[in-house]
Formats: structure tokens, sequence, C-alpha cells
């Protein structure tokens, strides 16, 4: 039946789809980290409906909140109800205390890619300049303006001017540091000369926009110091920072956002993913009320802040307050990078395991010394994975790396089951490679 509804969506469907090349699967149910399949096959999800699950998929106790609000009120454009007000109340509340009467909140549309747009729209506001500093390997959506500051081509191809004055800084990415100097953190110096010497004749940007981890780029964990140092110059030279929470938000390192691990403190933050509950759309700004600078009604939109994801967005967070998410997601998370560590351990083609949290990076490499990309060994490694039943996404500044973001609530259980079929697949590909 699966095999049916594949090839029906092959024909009726826009070729655009994406998930299903890789992971050929017509989904029936899913409850909590578990999706079964039209033919009642059962698969753990490590793939979390792409960051976004957090509290697992079709949560009861999120659904409670969401059956309650959908029989009172849906859609309530962005007039004030008492719902959303809580919402941004908690928010807030969950900020760091020293700094939570800085920041307000306003929502986007319901995508990650509307948070973008509306964090560069108010930056060049703020600042009436247009430059935009971003990321090499960073993704920020598919609009045009989120697409222009993501650095991968292959989603940029043919298309030309979709937002002038972008220019992308190397990101920092400790496996492959560059930098000879241990003094540097590698990437600073090639940043603080785009924004104090200019470089490329690039004018002073309105904002740098960064993800304080990449996801989409490997989950790879910036060096202590980095993101800090970043906001220092920027800040310096009176540019603003936008930290990019999509994928990192909403208690996914084990911290409501993940600049509350570090002490870099952005102006901006774009969050969505997560925030739905249990993937109801939504998103939004949380910024500095200094930086408030939109006129009334300058950035509108009929479905921004839809009762029913508020009130799964509220629904999600006392969950985590009422069962110790936070400290779950630390403790599976470390569960699940020391066994990963430990394959890492035995197998000459695993680079690195890293990431924070349920945000984690396995790097595939030819060579452990000359750390050549292996993307065709990780296509076959998920696809024997993806055969006895774990869904995971690829993705990394080569396409070489398991981006592992399940839910927060993966029980260690199935964190044993998910890493007993990846010894088993290893093993299969392993066969194949040292033949
Ligand atoms: N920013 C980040 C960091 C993301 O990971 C994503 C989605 N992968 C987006 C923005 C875009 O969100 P959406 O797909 O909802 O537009």
């Amino acid at each position: 039946k699966s095999k049916l509804l594949l090839d029906l969506q092959k024909d009726i469907e826009g070729s655009v789809v994406s998930y299903p090349r890789s992971m050929p699967i017509a989904i029936k149910r899913a409850k909590g980290s578990i999706i079964e399949d039209v033919d009642g096959n059962q698969f753990i999800d490590f793939f979390g409906g792409c960051g976004v699950l957090n509290v697992g998929h079709s949560n009861d106790f999120v659904l409670e909140y969401v059956k309650k609000q959908q029989s009172e009120l849906i859609h309530a454009l962005d007039f004030p109800t008492e719902n959303k007000l809580l919402l941004i109340q908690k928010i807030i509340n969950h900020l760091p205390k020293s700094i939570r009467e800085e920041y307000k909140v306003s929502f986007g549309g319901p995508t990650g890619s509307d948070a973008v747009e509306a964090a560069i729209k108010l930056a060049k506001i703020k600042t009436g300049r247009d430059g935009i500093i971003a990321f090499t390997g960073g993704y920020h959506g598919m609009t045009s303006g989120a697409l222009a500051v993501t650095s991968d081509t292959f989603f940029r191809n043919n298309l030309t001017s979709l937002m002038p004055n972008v220019h992308f800084a190397p990101y920092n990415y400790p496996y492959r540091s560059t930098s000879n100097n241990n003094n540097e953190i590698d990437g600073i110096a090639y940043f603080k000369n785009i924004l104090t010497n200019g470089h490329s004749g690039i004018s002073k940007p309105a904002a740098i926009l960064i993800e304080p981890i990449q996801g989409e780029g490997g989950n790879i964990v910036p060096e202590d110091g980095y993101l800090e140092e970043l906001v220092r110059i920027a800040h310096e030279n009176d540019v603003l920072v936008i930290f990019d929470e999509i994928q990192s938000g909403f208690f996914r390192t084990g911290s409501f956002l993940e600049f509350m691990n570090t002490s870099a403190v952005p102006d901006i933050i774009t969050f969505s993913k997560g925030f739905g509950g249990i993937g109801f759309p939504i998103s939004g700004l949380i910024y500095k009320k200094e930086v408030e600078a939109w006129g009334p009604a300058a950035h509108i939109g009929t479905f921004r802040g839809n009762q029913v994801s508020i009130a799964a967005a509220r629904g999600a967070f006392d969950f985590i307050e009422a069962n110790n998410i936070e400290e779950h997601t630390i403790l599976i998370g470390s569960y699940l990078l020391e066994k990963l560590q430990e394959l890492e351990s035995e197998n000459p083609f695993i680079g690195e395991v890293r990431g924070r949290g349920m945000m984690i990076g396995v790097e595939f490499v030819k060579d452990k010394k000359n750390k050549e990309p292996f993307p065709e060994f990780v296509k076959k490694f998920r696809s024997q994975c993806f055969q006895r039943g774990l869904l995971f996404e690829v993705g990394g500044h080569y396409n070489n790396v398991l981006r592992l973001v399940p839910p927060l609530v993966t029980t260690y259980n199935i964190v044993d089951a998910a890493i007993a079929i990846m010894k088993e697949a290893i093993a299969v590909c392993m066969e194949e490679y040292l033949e």
C-alpha cells in the first residue's frame, strides 16, 4: 500500500517533494518517537519532523490544549487573546532573569522562513542599512530573503537577484578548523575583517544572521567563545545580531534557547519548529525592545499567531515543565552521544560525533587523518538503517553528516534500539568497503 501511495504522489504531486526521496514511506500514524506506515511497519523517528517534534508525535498532554482551543477559537489574526498573551509571557519568563525585561515577542507567519524574513526586515528598518552577513553552511529557509542568506548554492540554482548585499563569512567548524594560531578563534579574523576593514567592497551591514548551532549544516557546535566574540565585534561596530534558533530552540539543546548555553546575547531571535508543540505551524521573533522599529501595521499577514498553534505551544511548555524534559534532554542526549562515540572509536569512517542535548551530528570521512568527506557511505548507511526501521536526515557542508534530532521525550530503550540498528547497518556497509 505504501508503494501505491508513493507512486500516486509521483503522478499527481509536484516533483519538488524532498523527504520521501530518501525515506520512501507513506505515514499512517505516529506517537512519541515512533512512526507507523500504512502497511503497519514501525520506524524509530530520529528525524523528528525535521527537528519539530520535541515533545513527541501527537503528545496527549498537548492534544488536550489543542482540542480545547479548537472548540473555542482558531483564527484571530493579530487581535489580543488571553491564549496568545499567556504564551508571550511564557516565552519571556523562560529567558534569563537578568535580561528578560529587555525583550518583546512578535509572531511571524506560520513558517520559519517567515520569521527570518521578519528579522531581516526589522534589522534593515532599524539601522537604515541593507546588508546582511550570513555564514557558510547556514540554512534559513526558502522564501527569497531567507534563501538569499542560505549559503548552499544548490537551492539558489538558476535564481539571481534574490536580495542585494549578502555576504557569507566562514562558520566556526571545530572539526575542520583551519586556524594555525591557537589564540585565534577560527573564522573570527575573517569576520572582523569584513566588518571593520571592508571586504570585497561591502558596506556596513544591518545585521549578522547566525545559527548558534548550525542545523542543516551538520549540527555543528562552534567553539566556546566564538558566538560571544562575534556579538562583541558586531556590537562594537553598531551592527545588530540575529540568532536563528528555529532549529536549536525550544529545549532542543536542553535549554529553552541555545544562546542561553553561552554568554552571547543576541538582539533578535527567530523561533519556529518545536514551538508548535506537536507540529502546528508557528513562528516569530523575540527581540530587544530597543530594536523596535516597526511602524504600526508595517509587517502584517493573515496567519500570524494561529490560536491552535499558540495553544499547542503553551501545552508544550507546560508538558516540558511538568515532566522535567530539560533535564531528560541533557541526560538522554549525552547517553546517545556516548553510544555514538563508542561506534566512532570502532569505525574507521566516523570522523566526529558532536552535539548538544538532542541535536547530534555524526560526520563520516574516508580517512580520519585527512578528513575527506564520505557522502557515498552515508547514503548507503542511511538506506540500510531505513530498511531496519530507523529514520534520520542527512546534511552537512558536504552531505556527509547524520543529523539526529529525535523527539526530546525519546526513551533509553528506543535509543538502544536505534543504536542496535546502526550497528547492524554499519556492519553491512563496512563489508562492502573493506572487501
Ligand atoms: N532556519 C533554520 C535554522 C532552519 O533549520 C529552518 C528549517 N530547516 C528554517 C530556518 C526554515 O524554516 P521553514 O522550513 O519552516 O521555513
